[in-house]
């Protein structure tokens, strides 16, 4: 199995993913940009078991606006690492928390939002994909 390590921005968290991601992709809405201070967010989802925090959870700091987001920071540096979705089953450790993970994205979510037209040929969705509860449909890029 494949493992690949990453740390918050000062290196007291550490967490580990195995395996592979089960969807890499971007997302452009709001709550992302907002949180992030980013004008989009490369996302890479893991199923829960495959996320492992192996240093510093004393330092990990959680926060949910909504029961579907519960973001993960490290309390002492503020860097982000991860987004548990739980009513999706997925936790998004954010691509540039796990360098060494080759980021492939696949699929631009909540396109609808965005600030940051990416003209790469991949599909964009409007919102979510239908299988995640979203509308599944298609917008232009
Ligand atoms: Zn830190
Ligand atoms: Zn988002």
């Amino acid at each position: 199995m494949t493992t690949h390590k990453g740390k918050c921005f000062c290196g007291a968290v550490e967490v580990e993913v195995t395996g592979a991601p089960e969807a890499m992709g971007y997302c452009h809405c709001s709550s992302c940009r907002s949180w992030s201070a980013a004008a989009v967010n490369a996302f890479t989802l893991w199923k829960p078991q495959n996320v492992k925090v192996t240093k510093g959870a004393e330092f990990l700091g959680k926060f949910a606006k909504t029961e579907g987001s519960q973001r993960q920071y490290c309390k002492r540096c503020g860097g982000h690492l991860m987004n548990d979705h739980p009513l999706l089953g997925l936790v998004d450790v954010y691509a540039a928390t796990i360098p060494t993970l080759k980021f492939t994205p696949g699929v631009h979510v909540n396109y609808s939002e965005t600030v940051l037209p990416m003209k790469d040929g991949l599909p964009k969705l409007k919102d979510f994909p239908a299988e995640l509860g979203g509308s599944g449909v298609a917008v232009a890029e």
